[in-house]
């Protein structure tokens, strides 16, 4: 059987990709470098090693796709 009729065109299943991952940008406690930490990075600064980062309140365009 060869199954390459339509070519990822069909929509019946086929798998999607993945959501992008937004990087969150956290500020050291210490020495207040910007660190942008994906979503199971370790929560510690790049700089000093710091382990507490505060959650920057960024101004992102949350954006819905309709479907
Ligand atoms: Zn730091």
């Amino acid at each position: 059987m060869d199954n390459a009729g339509g070519s990822g065109a069909g929509g019946s299943g086929v798998l999607a990709p993945p959501p992008p991952i937004e990087p969150v940008t956290y500020m050291c406690g210490d020495c207040g470098t910007d660190n942008s930490l994906k979503p199971g990075d370790v929560i510690q600064c790049r700089e000093c090693g710091y382990r507490i980062l505060y959650k920057k309140r960024t101004r992102r365009i949350v954006q819905y796709e309709a479907r």
